[in-house]
């Protein structure tokens, strides 16, 4: 398979602007700025695609069924016959409940990414990146990752007959997703070193032995988490929410979302332009501490947090992040270890979950509101990025209080009750 000559994509820089064709393999530019996947507009009419979208939703086979490729026309417009999809996306949007009443907010609703094929959002840029590989001719792809990344990469590659190399630095890994790694025959290299020495090893063994790199600086992914933006709007029929507020780690989703709304707004579908908060954790804040401190990005040696998806010290997409956050008029704000696991036992206790990375949107939306950033009356919608099982420790060990060493106290533990098999017994606990 070969890209069509006549596509309309091409890699643009986000540094120097410089552009080349899709039709070849390609990451970074030249001057090592970052590249982005740009399309001509001209021939994309508002009407036009919002009816489009209309008539695919509910679609039951095939990539109309997938909420990424609902919006080809924005992702890579491409046959049925050449997308490799699990008939990813189509996430649910629910109303916040507890949480809601918890960060102080009227109306609170919560994307949850959780609930795609792998369980995080990682999979709507996978389709895309995957597609990619296949189209290129690669029979192998490769990423460094401790997490998400690395379970969807290797269920798209084993969805289509390729081998997935993923390279796993020493250190604390959440065990759902290892074992999903594992269980999906992805191959696993532990290696000696930090996250910094598993990119560089894994962006040597790309080049030389022409395996296909799907990394966060890969432009392919962001392209299909664009379709969070787009099925969350349309799931609200185009009303627009007054704030997006999503975890921050390599800053590849929030850089995606404000994509999606600057394409968006260039066609003509929205008028107004939501403002994007992102959100890090204290030990893993380089991006909050920049805009703090209106100072040059600045990346931290030892990132630690419990919230192991966003635990990323140099995170590759701060340039394109920081450009979306600004256009949108948005904040970046930071939650302590505390906070994020306060928030995830009200969002567990809700009947949603999500695991600790991804309630930082909703200690995040919380403390923005406490602050005046966000008013009690702004329609807020906040992104779940991974599913509650992905890290089952975390829950086990917060509710047992078994987290003080970490600075951790179970404010809103739910204990499990250790009582004889006897019916008074129960009585007693139950106040009867
Ligand atoms: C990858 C991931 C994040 C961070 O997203 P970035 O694009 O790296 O900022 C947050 N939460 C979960 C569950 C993830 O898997
Ligand atoms: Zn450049």
């Amino acid at each position: 398979m070969e890209w069509n000559e006549k596509s309309d994509l091409f890699f643009s820089c986000v540094r120097c602007s410089r552009r080349y064709p899709v039709q070849h393999v390609r990451y970074t530019c030249e001057c090592g700025g970052l590249l982005d996947l740009q399309r001509d507009f001209s021939r994309l009419k508002a009407d036009e695609l919002l009816s489009k979208w209309e008539s695919r939703w509910g679609a039951k086979r095939g990539a109309e069924a997938s909420g990424v490729w609902r919006y080809k026309e924005l992702v890579i417009d491409l046959p049925d016959s050449q997308i490799v999809s699990k008939m990813e996306g189509n996430t649910r949007l629910y109303p916040a409940g507890r949480a809601a009443d918890y960060a102080g907010l009227e109306r609170f609703m919560l994307k949850h990414e959780g609930e795609n094929p792998t369980c995080s959002f990682k999979d709507r840029g996978m389709t895309c990146g995957v597609t990619a590989a296949k189209i290129y001719g690669a029979n192998c792809v490769a990423c460094a990752s401790t997490g998400n990344t690395s379970a969807s990469m290797a269920a798209y590659a084993a969805t289509c007959g390729m081998k997935s190399l993923i390279f796993i630095p020493s250190g604390k890994i959440a065990y759902g997703k290892l074992a999903q790694v594992l269980a999906y025959g992805g191959m696993t290299f532990q290696i000696e070193g930090n996250f910094d020495d598993a990119m560089e090893l894994v962006q040597k063994i790309c080049s030389e032995l022409g395996i296909y790199l799907l990394n966060s600086i890969n432009p392919f992914r962001l392209e299909g988490q664009k379709t969070i933006c787009f099925e969350t709007l349309q799931q609200l029929d185009w009303e627009m929410p007054d704030w997006f507020v999503v975890p921050g780690g390599n800053l590849g989703n929030n850089s995606a979302l404000s994509k999606a709304l600057m394409e968006l707004h260039q066609i003509g579908i929205i008028r107004k332009i939501p403002r994007i908060a992102v959100v890090q954790a204290h030990g893993a804040n380089p991006l909050y501490k920049m805009w703090k401190e209106k100072k040059n990005f600045e990346p931290l040696k030892n990132p630690e947090t419990i919230a192991t998806a966003i635990k990323i010290g140099n995170p590759v997409s701060w340039e394109k992040s920081l450009r979306g956050i600004e256009w949108s008029k948005g904040v970046v704000e930071e939650v302590t270890e505390q906070e994020i696991m306060d928030a995830k036992a009200i969002l567990d206790s809700a009947g949603i979950g999500a695991e600790p990375a991804s309630c930082c949107s909703v200690a995040g939306a919380k403390k923005l509101v406490e602050s005046g950033v966000i008013s009690k009356k702004d329609f807020v919608v906040g992104i779940l990025t991974g599913n509650m099982l992905k890290d089952p420790d975390a829950i086990i060990d917060y509710h047992n209080d078994r987290l003080r060493d970490q600075g951790i106290i179970g404010r809103y533990a739910n204990r499990p009750i250790k009582i004889k098999a006897d019916v008074n017994e129960v009585r007693k606990v139950l106040g009867l």
